[in-house]
């Protein structure tokens, strides 16, 4: 027999409820939604709650309580009960510097707002200023999204779990030795070389509405990881102005990473049939052809509409779909689920919610439990009324003009699928064929690799660094 629901108490009675009956509520909202372990295989979630409390300061984009928000959705619906839930520790040096160069470490745990001003030289070189501000805690609030990426990366390696959720990561712009779009440490790269000591080959999936140049640069060189970004493309004007068609790895083909840089760059206001379609045929047609070992994919929820610094005019439910067919096309790969841009937090929380509960294969009642702390963010007309799903598509003075043409889609699949022509079974082949020399070739791609990326630390970067400095405001970014 379904149990019957709880009448739910007013938001201001309910702050003053003991706890008992708080998890009471929350017991009974779960139960109301049938949420439960999924069946066959488990989820793991990575959070630690000290991340909430940083700010980038009062008028910056990035507001990591909208970490708070998606918890407290997720948790007001009760989906814990059909996770692992880890509290994730804070990454070491040690692990952050298997990406990062210890001199850009170093400034990071040296600097803070009393005395940046000792450290002008050092803050231009790494990136720092408007978007990449220096802030209490800075050291703190990197190493920890970091460390929940790491933790769930080798909670999927030791298949304690088949897919692992990292809200907090996903930060996809920063480099080997520099911040960029507000993103300071690269979790998803320090994640992925984990997930690189199991698996031969790993696949990169990114939906923020920003290209994931920062992941797409440091696997540049190396056929083990293929990178897959959606995003909106416009080198003038948008952020950070790479991820063009052609911008597909090295140019040389028999470099190991030639092609295996994938970008399907997009212009404004694209809609949830669109974008849909785009990313079932490409990204399973990426899977079929690289068929990795695991896959990562960065759930960015700027590319929602009435996203703050987003240009499209996705739903929630359009976004999730995209988690839904990766999860569809993993079979027994591990999955790993990050966050990344959003700054219109009460819709990140709404979508991060969402996909939580497509990853334990729950569905959610689409009001909102009034059980939830800071309800009020959710309610008003402006705000999506109290409801799961409000209509995001078509939020008066927010939506973008569609600029996508049914062949300029096509093309874009077009580009992609040519691609592929070249990544059909390479490096799988060898390591069935030659698993005595795949160490060996291994060893020395990954040394041409290293040297390829302290390369393009000192020359692309500067490059890339003065273009982001270029364009436009701060307001039109990430
Ligand atoms: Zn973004």
């Amino acid at each position: 027999m379904a149990p019957t629901p709880a009448p739910e108490p007013e938001h201001l009675e309910w702050k003053s409820l003991p706890q008992a009956e708080i998890e009471r509520l929350i017991d009974a909202e779960a139960d109301r939604n049938g949420i439960e372990k999924p069946q066959g295989y488990k989820v793991s979630f990575h959070y630690n709650a000290d991340v909430e409390s940083h700010h980038f300061g009062k008028t910056h984009p990035m507001k990591p309580w909208r970490l708070m928000l998606s918890k407290q959705l997720i948790v007001g619906y009760g989906l814990q009960y059909a996770m692992e839930c880890y509290q994730s520790l804070p990454a070491t040096r040690q692990e952050l510097a298997r990406f990062h160069t210890d001199r850009y470490l170093d400034f990071l745990g040296i600097v803070n707002p009393l005395n940046m001003e000792d450290w002008k030289a050092e803050r231009d070189r790494f990136g720092f200023g408007d978007d990449c501000p220096v802030f209490d805690g800075m050291w703190d609030y990197v190493s920890l999204y970091g460390g929940a990426s790491l933790q769930a990366a080798r909670t999927l390696m030791s298949h304690e779990a088949d897919i692992a959720i990292n809200w907090s990561g996903g930060l996809h712009h920063a480099k080997k030795s520099a911040a960029s779009g507000f993103c300071y440490v690269n979790d998803i790269v320090l994640a992925i070389q984990e997930m690189l000591r199991h698996h031969a080959r790993v696949l990169y999936v990114d939906i923020d509405v920003h290209h994931g140049d920062g992941v797409e640069q440091a696997f540049w060189s190396t056929d083990r990881v293929c990178t897959l970004s959606y995003h909106k493309y416009d080198p003038e004007v948008f952020f950070p102005g790479t991820g063009g068609a052609d911008e597909t790895g090295p140019p040389h083909s028999r470099d190991e990473g030639a092609h295996h840089a994938l970008n399907v760059p997009l212009d404004d206001g694209i809609d949830d049939e669109q974008y849909g379609d785009l990313f079932r045929r490409i990204t399973g047609a990426v899977i079929d052809a690289f068929d990795p070992g695991a896959i990562v994919l960065q759930c960015g929820a700027d590319s929602l509409g009435g996203d703050r610094l987003g240009r499209f005019n996705l739903n929630i439910k359009a976004h999730g779909a995209c988690v839904a067919f990766v999860k569809s096309r993993c079979h027994d790969r591990p999955l790993l689920i990050l966050g990344g841009g959003g700054y219109t937090p009460r819709n990140v929380a709404r979508t991060w919610c969402h996909e939580t509960a497509l990853a334990v294969g729950a569905e959610l009642r689409g009001t909102l439990p009034a059980h939830i702390p800071y309800r009020q963010a959710f309610m008003g007309e402006d705000n999506g009324a109290g409801l799961l799903y409000p209509e995001l598509h078509n939020i008066e003075g927010k939506r973008h003009q569609n600029r996508h043409s049914p062949a300029g889609l096509a093309r874009l699949v077009e580009n992609v699928l040519t691609q592929l022509r070249y990544v059909r079974g390479a490096p799988s082949v060898q390591m069935q064929e030659l698993p005595r020399d795949y160490s060996r070739a291994r060893a020395e791609a990954e040394e041409r690799f290293q040297e390829e990326l302290m390369e393009m630390d000192g020359v692309a970067e500067g490059r890339r660094r003065r273009k982001e400095k270029n364009v436009g405001g701060r307001g039109e970014f990430r």
